[in-house]
């Protein structure tokens, strides 16, 4: 069985309890995670349902599948609509420890001012629009 991990946003309005697909997590320097993290978004993956405690409190961005906490403005996850399929923020989960960071998404339009350290695989914009359209 999968081990649970805990996470929940900022203020603790939003809360869910989930097993993940692996520990690897993924950064994206893309103009939307740019804004929306005011740096880099750092996703950590499940497919499958997900229950949160606090749904009331989710804003769904309707135009681009972001979640947010309505209370706290907390980032909460990246979700195509047409799949269970979750990219949550590492940034909520109580235990990070485990996370390895593995891919890098959209280096070349990354701000020079952003590097990171771990030994990840990268790909430019042009790479992530070849391989996901
Ligand atoms: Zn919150
Ligand atoms: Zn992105």
């Amino acid at each position: 069985m999968s081990e649970i991990h805990k996470a929940s946003c900022d203020c603790g309005a939003v809360s869910f309890e989930t097993p993940l697909n692996d520990l690897t997590v993924g950064a994206c320097h893309c103009s939307s995670c740019q804004k929306i993290s005011s740096s880099f978004y750092i996703a950590a993956h499940y497919t499958g349902a997900i229950e949160f405690s606090g749904v009331e409190n989710i804003s769904i961005y309707d135009s681009s599948a972001w979640a947010f906490c309505s209370k706290c403005g907390t980032n909460l996850y990246y979700k195509l609509k047409s799949a269970d399929e979750y990219s949550l923020s590492a940034a909520l989960f109580d235990d990070k420890s485990k996370f390895e960071l593995k891919t890098q998404l959209f280096t070349d339009i990354k701000p020079a001012y952003i590097e990171l350290t771990a030994n990840t695989e990268n790909m430019t914009r042009q790479e992530c629009f070849d391989k996901w359209g």
